[in-house]
């Protein structure tokens, strides 16, 4: 299925399963427990929200080798985490913001993981059953600034620099070979196939939560595929994951 949180009036947030007629609302979240209710929203009734609210979101460095190639770094023998603070994360249609500290803002289409429950030490052939299921995300990047802060929190945590949505597909295989494509102004800037991961899904939730506990509802960004490339005011960034549907943010200063 896929799972969105909605807001359909002012005060009114909820987590919803998309039908064809619309989004049906739930009592309970996903992460706990949660039943259907008879309330079904048309879609243009209803604003779509970041589908999950982390924690943290643990994202990967250099995870596809075309990527770690344009970067002139080497690929890593073992998956290179950081973590993009949860304040980062917005949803669909939301505005990435440039921030007027940076120079070069860059986006990276990724394919993102959602934890389902607590997890921790998960052995990699155990990983599946602590996914809820998967999205579409990205890991806007003030480049200019991760080079020269030497490490990352900041060039990475700016508010808005973590776009997610449309929805969590519970029934994604990431091992078949989607493509996952990312556009700024109908221009195709990255067009790449998620299982040319360096390291796949159940390898990262088993060495993440091998550091840190993930929680319900957590986010792991699995890394950018080659192209990335810079973003300014007034662009429409779209990135899409075939079978997870189209993540469109506006850019703005
Ligand atoms: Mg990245």
């Amino acid at each position: 299925m896929k799972i969105v949180r909605t807001r359909s009036s002012a005060d009114d947030i909820t987590y919803g399963g998309v039908e064809p007629e619309g989004i049906r609302l739930y009592r309970g979240t996903p992460f706990v427990a949660w039943e259907p209710t008879e309330v079904v929203v048309p879609f243009e009734e209803t604003q779509l929200l970041s589908p999950t609210i982390p924690t943290k979101v643990v994202a990967i460095g250099r995870n596809y080798a075309a990527h770690a190639a344009e970067r002139d770094a080497v690929v890593p023998d073992e998956p290179i985490i950081f973590i993009k603070p949860s304040t980062s994360v917005i949803g669909p249609a939301a505005t990435v913001r440039i921030p007027p500290h940076s120079r070069r803002v860059e986006h990276e289409a990724e394919l993102a993981i959602v934890i389902g429950r607590v997890a921790r030490n998960v052995p990699v052939e155990d990983a599946a059953g602590y996914v809820l299921g998967y999205t579409v995300g990205q890991d806007i990047t003030a480049r200019d600034l991760q080079h020269r802060d030497g490490q990352w929190t900041r060039g990475k945590g700016f508010d808005t620099f973590c776009p997610l949505g449309p929805a969590i597909e519970t029934e994604f295989d990431p091992q078949e070979g989607q493509r996952i494509v990312c556009r700024v102004n109908d221009e195709v800037r990255q067009d790449g196939v998620v299982s040319d991961m360096v390291f796949g899904p159940a390898e990262l939730i088993a060495f993440v939560t091998g550091v840190m506990t993930l929680l319900p509802g957590d986010v792991i960004l699995t890394g950018t595929p080659e192209g990335i490339g810079p973003l300014q005011d007034g662009d429409l960034l779209e990135t899409e994951v075939e079978g997870l549907g189209l993540l469109r943010n506006p850019v703005s200063e």
